[in-house]
C-alpha cells in the first residue's frame, strides 16, 4: 500500500488550497475528491466577495483553482472516502471503489451537502422537477412556474437566475422575514417574476411522472395551500458532510467536525478539518481557502514535530 504523508479528503476550496500549500512544502501529498468545486459548482449567480475578481462565474473560479493545484505534481483520486480509521499513527483512508490510502497527516476538507426538506415527494420526483441545484438544473425550468424553497442568500440567488428562464418564480420562506441580504431582495424584486410568500411549511411535493404541485401550510391560518408548479428548488442550507470520520473526532450536535482554531486540528493528533466540515461560524469561500492553507501549514508542522520529515 502506497504511503503518503498527507491525504486531503475534499475538492472544494479548502482541499484545493490545502493541496496548493502542501505541495509548496514539499508534502508527498493524495487528494481525494468525489469531483472539483464542490459547493461553487451550485453557485447560480457570480461571486462577487472572492478578493482581486469583482465577478465571476462558479465554474470559472473552479477551473482557475484546479488549474493551479494541477501546476504541482500532487496525486488525486476521484473517489468518495467511506471511511478513516487511525492505528498505529497512520490514518487509513478507504474509498467507495474499494481502495486503501495511507498516510501520517490527514485533512478532511469535505464541506457540505444541501440539505434535504424530508417531505413526501421529495425524494420521488428528484431529477423530475425537484432539485437542489440551479446551475444544472435551471434550462429545465423555462416558460415554467417553479417554487423555491428558503428565503436565505442561496434561495434568491436561486429565484435571480431562475427568472431568466422560468415564467414565474414563488420564494417560501418558513418565518416571518427573508433573511437574504437587501442586494438579493432588489435583484429579485426587479425580475418582476419572484412572488415572495412569507410563514409557509412546505409538506408535500405532488405529481405523476415530473412534479405538478407543492402543498405547504399557511403558518398562521394553519390552512394547507397547493401550489401549482412544476419545479422545485430546494435551498434550505446544508449538512457537514463528515459521516467517514464519525467515531473518531468529536461533532457538533450538528454534525461539524470539532478543531482548534488555531490548527484546524481535531482531538485526533494529526487530523485537521478545514472549511465548511469544521464547526467555524462563516461559510464562505475566502475562510474555507485560508483553512485550507492553515491546516496544510499546520500539517507540516505536525509531520516535522513527530520526526516524519
Ligand atoms: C448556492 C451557494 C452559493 C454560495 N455563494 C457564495 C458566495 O457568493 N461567496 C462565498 O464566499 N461563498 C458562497 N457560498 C459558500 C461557499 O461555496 C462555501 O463556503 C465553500 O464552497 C466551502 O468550501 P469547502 O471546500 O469547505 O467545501 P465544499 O465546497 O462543500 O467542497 C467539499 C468537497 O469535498 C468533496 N467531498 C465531500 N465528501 C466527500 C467524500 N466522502 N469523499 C471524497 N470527497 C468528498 C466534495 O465532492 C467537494 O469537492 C455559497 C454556497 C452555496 C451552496
Amino acid at each position: 500500500m502506497k504511503e503518503y504523508d498527507l491525504i486531503i479528503i475534499g475538492g472544494g476550496p479548502a482541499g484545493i488550497t490545502a493541496g496548493i500549500y502542501a505541495q509548496r512544502q514539499k508534502l508527498k501529498t493524495l487528494l481525494i475528491t468525489k469531483e472539483f468545486g464542490g459547493q461553487i459548482s451550485r453557485k447560480a449567480v457570480k461571486i462577487e466577495n472572492y478578493p482581486g475578481f469583482l465577478a465571476i462565474s462558479g465554474q470559472e473560479l473552479i477551473e482557475k483553482l484546479v488549474n493551479h493545484l494541477k501546476k504541482y505534481p500532487i496525486e488525486i483520486e476521484l473517489d468518495e472516502v467511506t471511511t478513516v480509521e487511525k492505528k498505529e499513527e497512520k490514518f487509513f483512508v478507504r474509498t467507495k471503489s474499494k481502495k486503501e490510502f495511507v498516510s501520517k497527516a490527514l485533512i478532511v476538507a469535505s464541506g457540505a451537502d444541501p440539505r434535504p426538506l424530508e417531505i413526501p415527494g421529495e425524494k420521488e420526483f428528484l431529477g423530475k422537477g425537484v432539485s437542489y441545484c440551479p446551475t444544472c438544473d435551471a434550462p429545465f425550468f423555462k416558460d415554467k412556474v417553479v417554487a423555491v424553497i428558503g428565503g436565505g442568500n442561496a434561495g434568491f440567488e436561486t429565484a435571480i437566475f431562475l427568472a431568466n428562464y422560468a415564467k414565474k418564480v414563488y420564494i417560501l420562506e418558513f418565518s416571518d422575514k427573508v433573511k437574504a441580504d437587501k442586494e438579493n431582495q432588489e435583484r429579485a424584486e426587479k425580475t418582476g417574476k419572484v412572488e415572495i410568500i412569507l410563514n409557509a411549511r412546505a409538506k408535500e411535493i405532488k405529481g405523476k411522472d415530473f412534479v405538478e404541485g407543492l402543498i405547504f401550510e399557511d403558518r398562521i391560518s394553519k390552512k394547507n395551500i397547493e401550489l401549482k408548479v412544476e419545479g422545485v428548488l430546494i435551498q434550505i442550507g446544508n449538512i457537514p458532510a463528515t459521516s467517514f470520520v464519525k467515531g473518531l473526532v468529536d461533532f457538533s450536535e450538528r454534525d461539524e467536525i470539532l478543531v482548534n482554531f488555531e490548527t484546524l486540528e481535531t482531538k485526533v493528533p494529526g487530523l485537521f478539518a478545514a472549511g465548511d466540515c469544521n464547526i467555524g461560524k462563516y461559510r464562505q469561500i475566502i475562510i474555507a481557502c485560508g483553512e485550507g492553507a492553515k491546516a496544510a501549514l499546520a500539517a507540516y508542522d505536525y509531520l516535522r514535530k513527530i520526526g516524519a520529515l
